[in-house]
């Protein structure tokens, strides 16, 4: 989501005639575009403004979007007097607003609906992955979680005006279409004749526009799993076959305890579902560690369930309190010490999946799609169906490309090109 907001304010500032410059000391107007979801990011914000702070010209204007310029409003003007804006994640779009009058300090941290996507100069040339907002916000509540405080309750957006923007990214050059939200499979939207659409409406259109070939989706939340949507990997072969499912965790307890109404059984038949669908698919999740009251056990289950379903691409976080969220005033905080032991422990079990994941891809061809030159800028880098990392030495990387994969490790794969 962060990807996309900072896309469109790209554009919005190039659409008001400023250039992108590498050097802070170079430019007139410094964001940060901010995320809130775990404290570590929040502190390396301020940490980040004092150097732009130090380095920039006198006159440049600066400040903060996003969620931390949500949690913090008015508080960020207190930390830091000569701020110019704190803009929350559904008023960005106000930004030029300061360019109008820059003595002024712009504050806008409203959750006032999703009229910034009306507002908002159209994009004139897409990256080869196009982001695509279909919903923002979200309704669960997670008691640990800060996005409901800071993106605010769900909204849809209309149906047309996602199939007009995915459309649109399409004419521009976008292949993959990756479609977003904080609970993307919560998405509904009832039109004013009555009719209601679906996330696996928006798939069925867009997977009709020719030059689109892959389409993915994120975040899910798994009891939104409808069976309309799953029936999709079946009839869909331009939906790649992987899939974000978070779990957070292994214990019954702690799920309870998180606010995740749903038992082990039956994200596990969800995952049947998915692989009758569609048996090459596979499954990357979230997992939080130390959650407040997390005892050897709970933990065990959730290396038990990493083990048993051998998640790839998944991700992993040590537990981190959060303001406005009920976990963070639980009893039975966990100490950071044994937190990061237990993520230590996960980590090398999603590592191991990972690892057997990738050797298994071993002379299979993947229709990958081109990311870009790698660090030396001799070899290149693909993106496999399934999100890996696939070098490939070419003199000639084209768009999309039939890959054989000829060695693999943890943490990448090695493949040619093949007709
Ligand atoms: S479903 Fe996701 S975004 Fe919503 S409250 Fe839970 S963790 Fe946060």
């Amino acid at each position: 989501m962060n990807v996309y907001d900072g896309l469109r304010i790209a554009a919005m500032l190039e659409h008001h005639g400023f250039e992108r410059t590498e050097s802070i000391s170079d430019a007139d107007i410094i964001l940060l575009n901010t995320c809130a979801v775990r404290a570590k990011a929040t502190d390396k914000v301020y940490s980040a403004l004092g150097r732009i702070r130090r380095a920039k010209k006198p006159n440049a204007i600066y400040g903060i979007v996003g969620c931390v310029a949500r949690e913090s409003g008015a508080g960020a003007f207190r930390k830091i007097k000569d701020l110019n804006f704190v803009l929350g994640p559904q008023s960005y779009h106000k930004l030029p607003e300061i360019l109008n009058d820059p003595n002024t300090k712009l504050l806008d941290i409203n959750l006032s609906g999703l009229e910034k996507f009306d507002e908002l100069p159209p994009i004139t040339k897409s990256p080869l992955v196009a982001y695509i907002p279909i919903q923002e916000g979200c309704n669960h509540c997670c008691t640990y979680c800060i996005v409901p405080y800071t993106r605010g309750p769900e909204i849809s957006r209309p149906y047309s005006e996602i199939i007009a923007e995915t459309m649109h990214s399409a004419n521009v050059g976008a292949i993959e279409i990756c479609f977003l939200g904080q609970n993307v499979n919560g998405y509904k939207y009832t039109d004013k004749n009555g009719n209601t659409y679906r996330l696996s409406d928006i798939i069925r259109e867009t997977a009709k526009i020719n030059s689109v070939q892959r389409i993915r989706f994120t975040s899910s939340y798994p009891t939104e799993m409808t069976d309309d949507l799953i029936d999709m990997f079946r009839t869909e072969p331009k939906l790649l076959p992987f899939l974000n499912m978070p779990i957070q965790s292994g214990s019954e307890k702690i799920l309870q305890k998180m606010n995740r109404p749903y038992d082990l059984s039956g994200y596990l038949e969800i995952i049947n579902k998915f692989k009758s669908a569609r048996p090459d698919i596979q499954i990357s999740s979230d997992f939080i560690v130390g959650f407040p009251g997390e005892t050897e056990s709970d933990f065990e289950q959730t290396m038990d369930i990493a083990k048993n379903v051998k998640f790839i691409n998944s991700y992993s976080f040590k537990y981190s309190p959060r303001p406005h969220t009920a976990a963070a005033l639980m009893q039975n905080q966990i100490p950071e010490n044994i937190k990061s032991e237990r993520l230590i422990k996960l980590d090398s079990i999603l590592n191991e999946n990972q690892r057997e994941f990738n050797l298994s891809c071993i002379d299979k061809t993947f229709n990958c799609l081109y990311e870009g030159p790698d660090k030396t800028g001799t070899n290149h880098i693909y993106r496999t169906p399934y999100m890996q990392p696939c070098i490939v030495t070419t003199d000639n990387p084209t768009n999309l490309a039939n890959i054989k994969i000829t060695s693999a490790n943890k943490s990448c794969l090695h493949g040619e090109i093949v007709d």
